[in-house]
């Protein structure tokens, strides 16, 4: 268990507690701000990445004594946890209401509106504090004219549209505004998500791993090697004397989708708690 289990979950997968994406933690003005700042300034991400950047690039010492001290910061505000399909299914079943909504992270990174990321909430949505939040806020590209804007779905829809952006290689990931709020479950690739390419290109994590690590059975891999196409971690390597893919479980980051593109079922996802070499990587 990630040490937001301990904190926020009793013990428990923090993400699966439905009070960790209660109205009554978006009640808090301080957050419901945060959230306002974080979606009216899409270009603060670039910004903040530039600065991720300038940092990799200080003296090794000097990240050395900032980092813990930053990460812990970010832990506080703003940061994810990856969780593979079946957990976003739970997380689906015990939640009221879906929204689908254009990403910030492609808004900033790319330029254009990829709608990526999902809004989760505790009631129906037309009460819901949170829909009204994300409607007042004033950014074209999240409510306006040329947009979809904010998009109701029946979760059979969401969890369709999630099993579709898997085969494309997207890694599902969740999402705190200020801890231990969940607000919303995202769709992350190293080159374009902001969070993604802070954690893996520029080494500044902004998120956990999920807390399963994927496991090949050799018995049914046939060596195609598809599979290593979509790793987002580098975790999956080819041992040319067995014609086997190999998964290093201190990579793997437990995102299932390497699973998602094996039309052998040769992956599967095991409790990283249970396999030494992963276990406490986080
Ligand atoms: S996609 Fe499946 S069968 Fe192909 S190399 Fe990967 S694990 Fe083996
Ligand atoms: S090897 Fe691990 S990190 Fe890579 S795609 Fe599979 S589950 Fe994700």
């Amino acid at each position: 268990m990630c040490e937001f289990c301990h904190k926020h979950g009793e013990g428990k997968k923090w993400y699966l507690q439905a009070q960790n994406y209660s109205e009554d933690l978006l009640s808090d003005l301080r957050r419901r701000k945060f959230i306002q700042d974080f979606f009216l300034h899409p270009e603060k991400l670039n910004e903040d990445l530039e600065k991720v950047e300038r940092f990799r690039r200080t003296p090794s010492f000097v990240r050395g004594v900032l980092t813990p001290f930053l990460v812990n910061r970010q832990k506080k505000v703003h940061w994810g946890q990856v969780v593979p399909i079946e957990d976003v299914e739970r997380i689906l079943g015990f939640v009221s209401s879906v929204v689908r909504m254009a990403c910030l992270c492609r808004q900033a990174t790319v330029g254009s509106e990829q709608r990526y990321c999902y809004g989760v909430s505790m009631v129906p949505q037309e009460k819901s504090q949170f829909r009204q939040l994300l409607e007042g806020i004033d950014v074209a590209y999240l409510t306006g004219p040329n947009t979809a804007g904010l998009e109701t779905l029946s979760k059979e829809q969401a969890l369709a549209n999630f099993r579709e952006l898997e085969k494309k290689g997207l890694c599902h990931t969740v999402w705190i505004f200020n801890a231990p709020f969940i607000g919303g479950i995202c769709n992350c690739d190293r080159s374009d998500c902001g969070a993604m390419r802070s954690t893996i290109t520029a080494g500044f994590p902004m998120m956990f791993r999920a807390e399963y690590v994927a496991g090949v059975n050799p018995d049914l891999c046939n060596g195609c090697r598809q599979c290593m196409r979509v790793c987002q971690f580098g975790a999956m390597g080819y041992s040319i004397a067995h014609e086997k893919v190999v998964i290093d479980p201190r990579r793997c980051y437990g995102c299932g989708i390497c699973r998602a593109s094996c039309t052998k079922n040769a992956i599967a996802l095991n409790e990283r708690s249970a396999i030494p070499l992963a276990a406490g990587v986080w």
